[in-house]
């Protein structure tokens, strides 16, 4: 932990809760939480510090290569240098700032954070003695246990760790061939080329971020002036993929609507959500809770409405929308017959948040450790691929259900590195992820809903407190502990 940004976090922090009439300590209280445990987002404080020093450290000796130098792929690097006795690690990473960090894009978007506040340099999270090789993986040969690079490198491995996230598909959006696909770090000028500077933004980018702050900023400033009673419609989108973190798509219409309440500008704003699914959110609770709070913002929302092009000439959104109607009876079946039916139709907006589709990178989902859907396929506790045994995967990439948050990479990456060590040494696979993941909604400035859950499709709250209620204890715990926990906390290999 850097114990610097650690006291400026806190001292930040106090002046928040101060202007509050509140001491750090009455705020632990009523989180009904310890300091260490607000400090680190953590569940289980004495695992966490258990977690810090293995008791032992493995003997074992191989060569691993990790392919993405990301979240995962660099704090499972951390990880094993503190488990192993003589690590021999390599990473292939392309991008300089592949460490920055993602889940502050949403805070950049909505000016509260600056896009400095997220940079990081990944050079300055490289273990000693790990190798980092500035390259892109072009071909994975997993009968040989190669990699071929960009640039012709071809490296040999005994284990290797796929952790390459996802791309954002911005491509397949009619009227947005242009913009090719993006990572969230590195230079996505052809994308933001595509998107122009007339209303739409995607927060899925870092420069996006930036961007969508800039474009907020002028609709709001639009709706503020509007005279004809003519509202300005916001539009926000979520798509029919997978996606990293499930609850951005709505986290940044709840900030612009709360940029448009302090500007005065609400009345006359329409804000508008429209999710490929049929639902908030896969919780039913999770779902009830935000269904409740976009009544009372005054949100529209229409289900089953995927995002499929966009006239940026007209500012008209495209969407495939979707229902189902009764049919004929089935006299076999004794019921009647259920008719999917859909059709193109078109929104206009002002203002556009487009959340893309993922997809894995084509270099991944289309070689031999890829699978159908592209992502690596996984056994879901034990994160070893299906087919090759010296093969492990984790993030963004493998293919574990509700996975894509830094949330549940934070428990992936220890199950990944038990595990791996332990196929090292010819034993029995030891650890199991069981699928917690975690989703701090962000409600308005000042208020986060702090949706943890796993695959029983349940609350999981770590916190004695109704994990339905926004609170801004949480919102604190976004804002000023997530990030160094994820900083110095797991890309230490330790929280
Ligand atoms: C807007 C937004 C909000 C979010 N909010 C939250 C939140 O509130 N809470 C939360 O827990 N999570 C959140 N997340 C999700 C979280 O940030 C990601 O799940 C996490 O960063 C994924 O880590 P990763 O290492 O799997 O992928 P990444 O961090 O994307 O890293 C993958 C790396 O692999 C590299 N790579 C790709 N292909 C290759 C190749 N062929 N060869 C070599 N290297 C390659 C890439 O350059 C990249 O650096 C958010 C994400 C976004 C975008």
């Amino acid at each position: 932990m850097d114990y610097k940004y650690l006291n400026n976090m806190l001292s930040e922090m106090d002046k928040d809760l101060s202007s509050k009439g509140m001491s750090r300590r009455d705020a632990m209280k009523l989180a009904g939480i310890s300091g260490a445990g607000l400090f680190m987002g953590a569940t289980d404080v004495s695992a966490m510090e258990k977690d810090q020093l293995p008791l032992k450290k493995s003997g074992v000796d191989a060569k691993i290569v990790i392919v993405g130098g990301g979240l995962a792929g660099m704090s499972t690097a951390a990880r094993l240098t503190l488990n192993l006795k003589n690590p021999n690690i390599t990473v292939i990473e392309p991008e300089k700032l592949s460490v920055s960090y993602q889940p502050g894009q949403t805070l950049v978007a909505a000016g509260i954070w600056d896009i400095d506040d997220i940079k990081y340099d990944r050079d300055d999270f490289v273990p000693t003695g790990t190798k980092v090789i500035e390259d892109r993986v072009i071909d994975f040969d997993p009968t040989n246990n190669q990699v071929t690079t960009a640039k012709g490198q071809v490296i040999d491995y005994d284990y290797l760790i796929v952790a390459t996230g996802l791309q954002l598909d911005f491509e397949r959006l009619e009227g947005l061939e242009e913009a090719g696909r993006a990572f969230s770090a590195g230079d996505n000028s052809r994308l933001h080329k595509a998107i122009g500077d007339d209303g739409i933004c995607s927060i899925y980018t870092a420069e996006g971020a930036e961007k969508t702050w800039e474009q907020m900023q002028k609709y709001i400033e639009k709706a503020k002036n509007a005279k004809d009673g003519k509202k300005v419609q916001f539009l926000f989108t979520h798509p029919s993929t997978p996606i990293k973190c499930g609850g951005a798509p709505k986290k940044i219409m709840y900030l612009a609507n709360a940029r448009l309440k302090e500007a005065g500008a609400r009345d006359n704003a329409e804000l508008t959500f429209y999710p490929n699914g049929g639902a908030m959110f896969g919780v039913p609770e999770y779902h009830d809770a935000i269904h409740g709070q976009f009544k009372r913002e005054g949100f529209k929302w229409h289900y089953r409405h995927n995002l499929v092009g966009v006239d940026k000439a007209r500012k008209v959104a495209i969407f495939d929308a979707k229902w189902q109607e009764k049919g004929p009876f089935d006299p076999i079946m004794k019921d009647f017959e259920v008719i999917s039916k859909h059709e193109r139709k078109e929104v206009p907006y002002d203002f556009l948040h487009i959340t893309p589709a993922a997809v894995a990178p084509r270099e991944v989902g289309e070689s031999d450790i890829g699978s159908a859907k592209g992502w690596v396929p996984v056994n879901k506790e034990t994160l070893q691929h299906v087919k090759f045994n010296n093969v492990f995967s984790l993030g963004d990439i493998a293919q574990v259900p509700m996975g894509k948050t830094g949330g549940s990479i934070r428990k992936q990456y220890k199950v990944l590195v038990d595990n791996l060590i332990a196929q090292m040494e010819g034993k029995k696979l030891p650890s199991k992820y069981a699928g917690y993941t975690v989703c701090p909604l962000i409600t308005d400035i000042g208020t986060v809903m702090l949706a943890e859950f796993d695959w029983t499709v349940k609350p999981t709250p770590s916190f004695p407190l109704d994990p339905t209620v926004e609170r801004w204890i949480f919102w604190l715990m976004k804002v000023y502990a997530l990030k160094p926990m994820t900083m110095y906390g797991m890309l230490a290999g330790k929280a």
